[in-house]
């Protein structure tokens, strides 16, 4: 069993020298990375449903483009392909973001827009009428909760 677990990690410290020196100066993993790998990973599961060629020659396209800006050694363009993406994907990061921290946060606070301004508001929970000022333009209003 020692001997086993032995050979074990000596697999993975090969593993990791290779993966080390295959990576050493290409560019690597960023944002547009990994939201083309939920896309591979998306039109994947659809194509257990719907076998279309079409879908799959999208597949394997973007996961060959996936695959050439990570081993890329062109970081100023890699860099510049992910800053498009960051520039463009901006507004729904920011509302995925927001729902998220609504449903981790549900129980301690509640999410309120404010009627002058539509800033999102963070809310404590409890039970009542209050009156909140907005932080942004310093407006007040009543919230029921
Ligand atoms: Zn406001």
């Amino acid at each position: 069993m020692n001997d086993f677990k032995y050979q074990w990690h000596k697999l993975k410290c090969k593993i990791s020298s290779f993966m080390h020196s295959a990576l050493t100066g290409r560019y690597g993993i960023d944002h547009l990375y990994r939201f083309l790998t939920v896309i591979i990973y998306i039109l994947l599961f659809i194509q257990i449903f719907f076998r279309v060629k079409f879908l799959y020659l999208v597949t394997i396209t973007i996961l060959i483009y996936n695959f050439y800006r990570v081993f890329s050694k062109n970081h100023q363009a890699r860099y510049r392909e992910n800053q498009l993406y960051l520039k463009y994907s901006k507004k729904f990061r920011s509302w995925f973001n927001l729902q998220k921290r609504k449903f981790v946060e549900r129980k301690e606070y509640r999410f309120r827009v404010c009627p002058n301004c539509k800033q999102n508001l963070r809310v404590k929970n409890v039970k009542g009428k209050h009156t909140v000022k907005c932080p942004k333009c310093k407006t007040d209003f009543e919230v029921r909760l």
